[in-house]
């Protein structure tokens, strides 16, 4: 396990073979997709844990966690809402030697360019991927809901 920040980019394939693990941050400042859907651009370091490795039909992969917090706006009272976004993700590189559509379902396909791959781009995907789509409080803390759902419904139509 190295701690500390994790790498920009990673040779998949061998990190694979040897059945690596990695642990780390990835500066809030690699992640300016995420920063740009944030209340006011807020987001922190990312923390992800990843394990490397190649599956018995001798797929590679790499399997991960990762979490960051996200401001975002309440979509209720336009507020900044405080989260922690996270997401777990399984995937793999392409092969060439197997059919296209034997790719396994349970992994989400990446493309590698060369041998090596953004990992700092997988972890910025995977948690865009994982926003909520209509970030809210929760009833009791939110300043705009009192119980007054149904003027929510009417500033929507
Ligand atoms: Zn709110």
């Amino acid at each position: 396990m190295s701690e500390g920040f994790l790498p920009q980019r990673i040779n998949l394939p061998q990190l694979a073979d040897l059945g690596r693990q990695m642990a780390g941050r990835v500066k809030a400042e690699a992640l300016p997709r995420l920063a740009q859907l944030a209340y006011e651009g807020r987001i922190g370091d990312a923390f992800a844990t990843l394990d490397f490795g190649v599956d018995i039909q001798g797929w590679r992969y790499v399997r991960g966690k990762v979490t960051c917090p996200v401001s975002l706006q309440c979509q209720r009272c336009l507020g900044a809402l405080e989260n922690v976004i996270a997401s777990t993700f399984a995937l793999s590189p392409a092969r060439t030697d197997v059919n296209e559509k034997a790719f396994p379902k349970h992994y989400d396909m990446i493309e590698l360019d060369g041998l090596q791959v953004s990992l700092t781009a997988i972890i910025e995907d995977e948690l865009l991927l994982s926003l909520p789509m209509v970030p809210m409080h929760a009833e009791n803390v939110c300043p705009a809901a009192n119980g007054k759902d149904t003027l929510l419904e009417e500033q929507q139509l």
